[in-house]
């Protein structure tokens, strides 16, 4: 008998699992994947570590995740700095002065200002209620027609009218010439791949992978005293309020053996409509490889449907709402918990899932 099961072997489930046994609690992980690391994994292919869920830069302003982080892998020094290409046209992300600059010729911060106050006006937003109206407000039309429309429609398979407004919000908007894509004080990759800090977590701890929970649950459960639960919380009930809605990626990863540089950057999105993916990731420039050769990964959006990994929750007020109901179940457990980005049904970030799986941690093992 275990005092923990664990169902997935990405960041939550592996935080948690790190943990508890570190206080003394036995634990076993079980994941459907034939890895471990959920959607952090890397894979090391021609000698660079291929991020094979796309790119992943650990960034967070919290000193105590970034310390908690370090325990696990030293990073480098990489700052991410995306470049948007539409149709040819390249730009500097986020959206910044150098981006401006590219666009309208402006060069200070008040010509820029003025430039987005001008197209706010002239579109009519006072009090943004979606993505569309969000994104005009905060950078003006011409940015959203050319950057942001097209790659979120396709990135989310829906009207920019129909997203919420806090998934532009992610992305900084400045009035310098800084290409940093996050405002938080630390960034960088690990060094040796992000697997490698999963192996260090789940270290002594007993892993069973090609386990899918729902396909064993009857000879699963008895196993241990408690579960953790890091799947999708419609699921684990079995749908009764409705199926989430999820959007999933399909990844087309090549190794270009004669080329030593093919893009120039790590990350380079592709924000018209037309061409497919939305990004191409080169592996190398994350590490600042050396190598001959080089690996990029194309990325290509689609609608989620059973079978396919739920990568993003959609949320939206339709899917909210279903959530809440879930939720309201998942309160009333005794002997499972939540967590992560599918059992909380959150877009978070890698930091947010080890400050969430650090509070379940203090919560569940709290002593008087
Ligand atoms: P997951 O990694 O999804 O782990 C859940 C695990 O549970 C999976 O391995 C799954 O196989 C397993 N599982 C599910 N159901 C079952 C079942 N029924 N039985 C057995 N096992 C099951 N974050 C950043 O901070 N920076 C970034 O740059 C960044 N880039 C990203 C890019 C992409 C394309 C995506 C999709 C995410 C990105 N993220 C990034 C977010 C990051 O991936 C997540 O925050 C993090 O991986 C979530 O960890 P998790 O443990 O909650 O979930
Ligand atoms: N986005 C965009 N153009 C870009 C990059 C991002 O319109 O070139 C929008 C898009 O809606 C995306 C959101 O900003 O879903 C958040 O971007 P982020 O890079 O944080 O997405 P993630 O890496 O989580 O997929």
């Amino acid at each position: 008998m275990y005092d923990y099961l664990i169902i997935g072997a990405g960041l939550f489930g592996s935080v948690f699992a790190y943990e508890a046994t570190k206080r003394g609690k036995s634990c076993l992980v079980i994941d459907k994947r034939d890895h471990i690391g959920g959607n952090v994994y890397t894979e090391k292919i021609e000698d660079i570590h291929v991020h094979k869920y796309g790119a992943h830069i650990f960034h967070t302003n919290d000193k105590a995740t970034w310390d908690y982080i370090n325990q696990f892998a030293e990073f480098n020094r990489y700052t991410n700095s995306p470049i948007a290409n539409y149709k040819g046209e390249l730009y500097n992300l986020p959206f910044n002065m150098n981006t401006f600059n590219k666009l309208w010729g402006v060069t200070t911060p008040a010509e820029a200002k003025q430039k987005i106050k001008e197209q706010r006006e002239a579109a009519k937003i006072t009090d943004p209620s979606n993505l569309e109206e969000q994104a005009i407000s905060l950078v003006g039309t011409d940015i959203y027609k050319k950057l942001i429309k097209g790659y979120t429609e396709k990135q989310w398979g829906r009207a920019a009218t129909e997203l919420p407004a806090f998934i532009i919000k992610r992305l900084p908007v400045r009035f310098t010439y800084d290409n940093n894509y996050f405002n938080d004080r630390f960034q960088g990759i690990p060094i040796g791949g992000y697997t490698s800090i999963i192996e260090k977590m789940l270290e002594g701890i007993d892993v069973k992978l090609n386990i899918d929970f729902f396909q064993n649950r009857n000879e699963l459960e008895p196993l241990a005293h408690k579960v953790v639960f890091t799947g999708m919380i419609d699921q684990y009930y079995d749908y009764q309020y409705g199926v989430l809605d999820y959007r999933s990626l399909h990844f087309e990863t090549k190794v270009l053996k004669d080329i030593e540089n093919y893009q120039g950057n790590a990350v380079i999105n592709y924000t018209d409509r037309e061409t497919s993916y939305t990004r191409i990731i080169e592996h190398k420039h994350f590490e600042f490889g050396t190598q001959n050769t080089t690996v990029i990964t194309e990325e290509y959006p689609k609608e989620w449907e059973p079978g396919d990994t739920p990568y993003y929750p959609i949320n939206d007020a339709h899917n909210n709402e279903i959530y809440r109901k879930y939720k309201a179940l998942a309160d009333k457990e005794t002997n499972v918990i939540f967590g992560g980005r599918l059992a909380t049904y959150k877009y978070y970030d890698m930091h947010q899932v080890i400050a969430a799986a650090l509070t379940t941690v203090q919560k569940e093992f709290i002593t008087y």
